[in-house]
């Protein structure tokens, strides 16, 4: 398919949020329909025969696709038009080479580790990330041969860095690699930040023919706050369920990295189908048109609700990435890696779950359910809901107490949000 791909103005360079608007689309294509049709199709007519011979030659990797080489596509599994419009537009905001979409962020996050380990492996991640992703680490890769080792991101750079070389020491012994380091930053729900410069070199110094992947989940702050390819990550991954979504109406996910690595991830995609659908792919085409009002507006929301969160007797601490609570040490990252603090916080409230459930249950605006990043606000409770299979251990290494109570800020009035959170501290 031809499809505009311009993404300059004279020798003006366009705006991701303009490039949302049109980028990869041509409406000529599509009897001059303004936004891209929903191509609800399972498969895709050949021209010809020896069309469908190139086609399959470069999807199966038989052979380089040519660079003048016009391509088209097979079936909906591999390629479909809104997928790979919505790709060319996801990468444009990671400033990546290629991004591919899939069925769940979960869908992405699988797919991407199966494409970079190999049996003796060893991967390492900082905890606590996300639920699913733990239990595939912890419970899944290890009945393929590929052990997870864990590092709490609340120790710091410095454990990390020993992390990384000891993690690589143990894969020399099964005959493997350290194949991964895997970063999700900031941590959930305490917002506790991982220096993803630091981690890059730490894995590039590592005594290893070929240094590990470094792959960071950036749902948090991701695509407008914080660039992780930028800082030298090799993967990024995402659940767009949350901010991309950001209307809490579908679940997908998104991969984003250099060519060669990409491939690797595109081949693993194709043949386990954890691809998008392609009404989701349509929907998440619409999402992307109001990605930047969505995130700054319900960023500054979580400001003005964090600071008078912090100024109320009636709450303990305020846990946001950055900010006034913050240590140096991680405020001097939050300045070096991202360009906002998002809208995802939690609040610690003097006393317990007792205490942290009779705020949750007055809530009237901020609804109770997890997941995050919608137009809607959201309240949680991560010891009892989201991270309740952690040891009473791995929560205090983790810091999420009974008293922690999760918000994700939407795009409401702010004054009518705070009037929501101010009658139910009182209900403490
Ligand atoms: C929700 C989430 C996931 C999983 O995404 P799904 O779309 O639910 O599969 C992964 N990582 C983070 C940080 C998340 O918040």
């Amino acid at each position: 398919m031809n499809r505009h791909r311009t993404r300059v103005l004279g020798d003006r360079t366009l705006a991701p949020e303009t490039l949302m608007m049109g980028y990869g689309y041509d409406p000529a294509l599509s009897e001059g329909a303004i936004k891209a049709p929903l191509f609800q199709a399972s498969t895709f007519v050949f021209k010809s025969a020896e069309d469908g011979k190139r086609f399959f030659e470069v999807a199966y990797g038989l052979r380089q696709r040519d660079p003048d080489e016009a391509l088209g596509l097979i079936y909906s599994r591999i390629n479909n038009p809104n997928l790979e419009i919505l790709e060319d537009r996801l990468a444009v905001w990671d400033k990546a080479d290629k991004a591919l979409v899939f069925s769940s962020g979960m869908a992405a996050i699988s797919t991407a580790m199966l494409a970079l380990v190999r049996p003796g492996d060893v991967i390492l991640y900082t905890a606590p990330a996300y639920g699913g992703t733990e239990y595939l680490f912890d419970r899944i890769l290890p009945r393929y041969g590929v052990k997870a080792i864990s590092v709490p991101a609340a120790e710091g750079a410095a454990a990390l860095d020993k992390a990384m070389i000891a993690a690589a020491a143990e894969a020399r012994t099964t005959g493997g690699r350290l194949a991964a380091v895997y970063l999700e930053t900031p941590a959930n729900p305490t917002n506790q930040l991982v220096d993803i410069a630091r981690a890059v070199a730490g894995a590039k110094a590592l005594d290893q023919a070929e240094p590990p992947a470094v792959v960071v989940d950036n749902t948090f702050l991701g695509p407008l706050w914080q660039s992780p390819l930028e800082l030298g990550a090799d993967l990024v991954l995402y659940s767009l369920t949350k901010y991309v979504g950001g209307h809490s109406d579908l679940i997908a996910g998104g991969c984003m990295g250099g060519a060669d690595l990409m491939a690797r991830v595109g081949e693993m995609r194709t043949i386990c189908g954890t691809t998008a659908d392609p009404h989701t792919a349509w929907l998440l085409l619409r999402s992307l048109e109001t990605l930047h009002i969505r995130m700054e507006r319900a960023q500054d929301n979580a400001l003005i609700l964090a600071d008078r969160l912090r100024a109320d007797p009636r709450v303990s601490a305020v846990l946001t990435a950055g900010g006034p609570d913050a240590s140096p040490e991680q405020q001097a990252i939050f300045d070096a890696q991202c360009k906002g603090s998002g809208s995802t916080f939690s609040l610690e409230l003097p006393g317990g779950e007792a205490e942290a459930f009779r705020m949750l249950n007055a809530l009237r605006l901020f609804k109770l359910a997890v997941s995050l990043g919608g137009a809607e606000s959201l309240a949680s409770h991560p010891s009892s809901m989201t991270h309740s299979d952690y040891t009473p251990e791995a929560k205090a290494r983790s810091g999420i107490g009974d008293n922690l109570v999760r918000l994700s800020v939407g795009i409401e009035n702010v004054d009518d949000l705070w009037a929501d959170l101010d009658q139910a501290l009182s209900a403490i």
